[in-house]
């Protein structure tokens, strides 16, 4: 995240939340719901923001688990880990909550966040809560219905497989190990920019187009993972989009692909 933040609202529970979006809505005023913020840079604070950290509450129950949409990752990578509950060891190591997962199904090793959701319980334009079948929530590849901004995720029901805590335990720790090996977690980033084009990788090409260390101001190409820019300190919004649009430039020029964001950016 960059910029300053003028509103921030904090639902304490699912109720309150249908109604801060429906009175926003009412009033057709702009918003944006905003869970980890690891995956989101905001350009200015005139946007009010409806933070989902309060809504922290999950429940296991054999191999499902209910969550509502604060619930950090890391929380369920854990909790299922201890149950021996496999499905959910890939976002061991991504930052944010399940419910930026579920926006943008969230993926790694092959694997995405939608091979585990079973129900998400929305809000409605209306402040109204409903039950969506997975099968109504459009998933693809960084992407869901919700990116339609007409529907808000509430909860979610995941369904998780019955394993052992060693065998879950290995996965984890591996999926970690590779990542940490491939990508610069230790430096403050919101992940890869931009999503992989149809063929090959963003980050192979923004290599290939001698990007790897180019800087502007506090934010540079990771030299570990082409596809992450880092804070090196100091970061503006400014420094951001100057590096942004030379990537996009460089990428399309020698390579004729327009790279999509998979990041949110908030105008
Ligand atoms: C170091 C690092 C590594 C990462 N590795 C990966 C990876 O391997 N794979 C991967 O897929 N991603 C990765 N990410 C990206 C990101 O962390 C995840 O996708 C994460 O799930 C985003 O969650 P968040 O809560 O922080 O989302 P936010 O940044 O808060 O929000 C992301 C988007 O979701 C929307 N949103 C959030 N909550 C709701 C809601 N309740 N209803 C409707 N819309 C909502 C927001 O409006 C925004 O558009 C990585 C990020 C970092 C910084």
């Amino acid at each position: 995240m960059s910029g300053k933040v003028q509103k921030l609202l904090k639902p304490g529970d699912l109720g309150e939340f249908a109604e801060t979006i429906k009175l926003f809505r009412k009033n057709a005023k702009k918003f944006k719901v905003l869970g980890g913020g690891s995956n989101t840079i905001i350009r200015n604070g005139n946007i009010p923001l409806i933070s989902t950290s309060k809504l922290s509450n999950f429940e296991f129950d054999g191999n499902y688990v209910q969550t509502e949409v604060g619930v950090e990752l890391s929380v369920l990578v854990r909790e299922a880990e201890k149950r021996g509950l496999s499905g959910i060891e890939f976002a061991s190591g991504i930052p944010g909550t399940i419910g930026g997962a579920v926006f943008m199904n969230s993926g790694a090793f092959g694997e995405e966040i939608s091979q585990c959701v079973e129900k998400v319980t929305v809000v409605d334009e209306n402040g109204n809560l409903n039950d969506l079948d997975v099968s109504e929530l459009e998933f693809s590849y960084r992407r869901s219905v919700f990116h339609d901004e007409k529907m808000w995720i509430a909860s979610c029901l995941l369904r998780l497989n019955y394993s052992t805590p060693s065998e879950v335990s290995r996965r984890t720790r591996r999926f970690l190990e590779i990542k940490a090996h491939a990508q610069p977690l230790t430096m403050p980033s919101v992940g890869c920019i931009f999503k992989n084009p149809r063929s090959g990788y963003a980050a192979q090409l923004i290599d290939r187009a001698g990007l790897k260390g180019y800087e502007v101001g506090g934010v540079r190409v990771s030299e570990k993972h082409a596809g992450f820019f880092v804070n090196i300190g100091g970061a503006t919004f400014e420094d951001f989009k100057a590096v942004y649009d030379e990537v996009f430039r460089r990428v399309k020029e020698k390579f004729a692909v327009a790279l999509e964001p998979e990041i949110t950016i908030i105008w």
